[in-house]
């Protein structure tokens, strides 16, 4: 079944991942490119989004639109992971201009004339998400799902001990997005550690198919490798592309829960943590967690869409 989808992305590395799943993989269909403010610089970011569009040879044929250049009640928040997000890469200009219509309106807009046909896949911050949300309150029951790349499952963190980046840089967002009553289903950085941290060796498999695009991989693949190693995380880490390829293929979900899920907005020491509740009878569930992917048949997935997109540049 195809997919059509708006892809709100902080584009940087594995965000231009998931875009390449919008924009290759045959059960997906993308309207629309949204940008937040989040991992890089926003022009930066937008820069990225056009370059992967390029990338994908899907040039002119979907929109970029702007949106949010700070979180919703804070100052920009910078990830430390990734470099320009492009591989720190010298990329020529690309042609595609962004489009004029901001981005919480295109949301807003789209599913409007689309309603029960738009799924959001959203993989940075929520601050374009909540803005459409404020815009019409009719958005949550129109959109048919929103997936969400964010949060821990009660576990550690990657910018502090209680919060991941996304829910961690614009906190109010995720709060008026997780009440809003949308269809959300969340991956979570908890699972992407767990089931979506590719070895050096399943990078050189990549490395080996030997397509423009398995290169274009390689190159913004790379500071987010060399950081985690760092860090001691051993591989590189894919939770945005994670969330768009179980998005298109739902059979590589081999679990899921319902849960109550909340993010904190008020506390500095806890800011942005994510409660995840799975005691259906105290807390009533707004969301579908995933619990646990098949995580070869993930990696095999990307790797086919690296061999045989349409780009064969
Ligand atoms: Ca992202």
């Amino acid at each position: 079944m195809t997919r059509r989808m708006i892809i709100d992305t902080d584009t940087a590395a594995d965000d231009s991942f998931a875009l390449l799943v919008g924009l290759l993989h045959p059960r997906a269909s993308i309207e629309a490119i949204t940008i937040v403010s989040g991992n890089v610089d926003f022009d930066q970011q937008v820069q990225n989004a056009l370059i992967t569009v390029e990338a994908a040879g899907r040039s002119g044929e979907v929109p970029v639109h702007l949106g949010a250049r700070v979180p919703m009640a804070r100052p920009w928040y910078a990830a430390s992971a990734h470099g320009d997000g492009k591989g720190n890469h010298d990329f020529p200009a690309p042609a595609q201009l962004p489009s004029d219509e901001g981005a919480a309106e295109a949301i807003a807009r789209i599913v409007r004339e689309n309603p029960g046909e738009i799924d959001i896949l959203a993989i940075g911050p929520l601050t374009n998400i909540a803005t459409a949300v404020l815009l019409d309150r009719e958005l949550a029951s129109n959109v048919r799902q929103l997936w969400i790349m964010g949060g821990c499952d009660n576990s550690v963190g990657n910018v502090t001990a209680a919060a991941e980046y996304n829910f961690y840089v614009d906190p109010e967002a995720a709060d008026i997005v997780l009440r809003a009553g949308f269809d959300v289903t969340i991956v979570t950085w908890t699972i992407t550690l767990a089931q979506a941290l590719w070895t050096r060796d399943q990078l050189d498999e990549i490395r080996s198919i030997g397509t423009s695009l398995s290169d274009f991989f390689t190159i913004l693949d790379t500071p987010n490798l060399e950081y985690n190693e760092g860090v001691a995380i051993m591989g590189s880490t894919h939770p945005d592309s994670l969330t768009a390829m179980l998005l298109v293929q739902p059979e590589l979900i081999l679990r899921s829960s319902r849960q109550f899920v909340a993010v904190e907005h008020v506390s500095d020491l806890t800011r942005g943590y994510s409660l995840f509740d799975r005691r259906a009878a105290r807390n009533a569930p707004n969301a579908t967690v995933i619990d646990e992917i098949d995580a070869t048949g993930f990696f095999e997935a990307y790797k086919a869409l690296l061999t045989s997109g349409r780009h064969t540049g």
